[in-house]
């Protein structure tokens, strides 16, 4: 179980649920399936507020996805996850089980506006979404085929706003935003898996976990440079995914940053159980 993260006011990570899916999808050469988590920060700001970096699916989703989006939705079919009984919970409801009111969610730092990463802003109701100006412009005008869906209700919402990575070069990234200018939520240039994608290091005195989206599906994608069959797929421009890729590299490596991929089940493990970081030993090819 997790210890009560909530209470001690660090950072903690939660998944809405888990997707299955053949494991080979998202890592080179694997079997059987994986149950994916879609993984989900946690900051607590200090003043009573919190940070989320990305938000997973709104409970309408989860419970109707193919009327929801449409036959891409055939690809969600919500499990619950691993410790928690009953069906999968969205975000919102896991934080109020932890006491936590969504009101006081005040901002979603989205990794990219795809439809896995955003659509359940709408139960924090006063959470500002944060995205890079190419990740607006997409989901204005790309759709669910696309893995865009919630550019209307973004906009009507009045909600979205523009991230601007204003800061230079930071962990060996091109560009960066400190987003509270206290160094725990700083956003960096993560661009590839789509024109707007960026990583987050979250750092709350005690650790620092940097969430990088999609930027890989599995870890053997960054460390080895072999592209999943799903990255493949939805990959908005290989080259620019490599260059990432090599920052999120050299990051682990070199600067020993805990590198967190939102659907990589050992990630969600580690940074919810603390155990081992899985580069202490050789990239494991059977997620799940
Ligand atoms: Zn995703």
């Amino acid at each position: 179980m997790n210890p009560s993260p909530a209470i001690q006011g660090g950072l903690f990570f939660l998944t809405c649920g888990r997707l299955r899916a053949p494991a080979w999808t998202i890592c080179p050469g694997a079997r059987g399936v994986v149950d994916m988590p879609l993984t989900v920060g946690v900051m607590p700001r200090g003043d009573g507020r919190y940070v989320l970096v990305d938000c997973g699916f709104a409970s309408a989703e989860m419970a109707r996805p193919v009327s929801r989006f449409g036959p891409p939705g055939f690809f969600f079919r919500f499990r619950a996850d691993g410790d928690a009984p009953g069906p999968p919970r969205t975000i919102a409801a896991q934080l109020v089980e932890r006491g936590i009111e969504p009101r006081d969610v005040v901002q979603i730092v989205a990794t990219h506006l795809h439809l896995d990463h955003v659509g359940g802003f709408v139960e924090f109701p006063n959470a500002e979404v944060l995205a890079t100006p190419p990740e607006i412009e997409a989901v204005s005008r790309r759709g669910a085929l696309d893995g865009y869906f919630h550019g209307r209700a973004l906009r009507e919402s009045g909600r979205l706003v523009p991230l601007e990575l204003r800061g230079g070069e930071r962990h060996g990234f091109p560009a960066h935003l400190d987003l509270g200018g206290d160094g725990r939520v700083v956003v960096l240039d993560a661009a590839g898996h789509t024109a707007g994608s960026v990583a987050v290091l979250l750092t709350d005195g005690l650790r620092s976990v940097l969430h990088a989206g999609d930027a890989a599906y599995h870890p053997i994608e960054y460390r080895e440079g072999r592209q999943s069959a799903l990255s493949r797929f939805t990959a908005f421009r290989r080259d620019w995914l490599e260059a990432t890729w090599g920052r999120l590299r050299a990051a682990e490596t070199d600067a020993g940053l805990d590198v967190l991929l939102a659907h990589d089940p050992q990630g969600y493990e580690r940074v919810t159980r603390g155990t081992a970081p899985a580069h202490a030993g050789p990239a494991s090819r059977s997620p799940g």
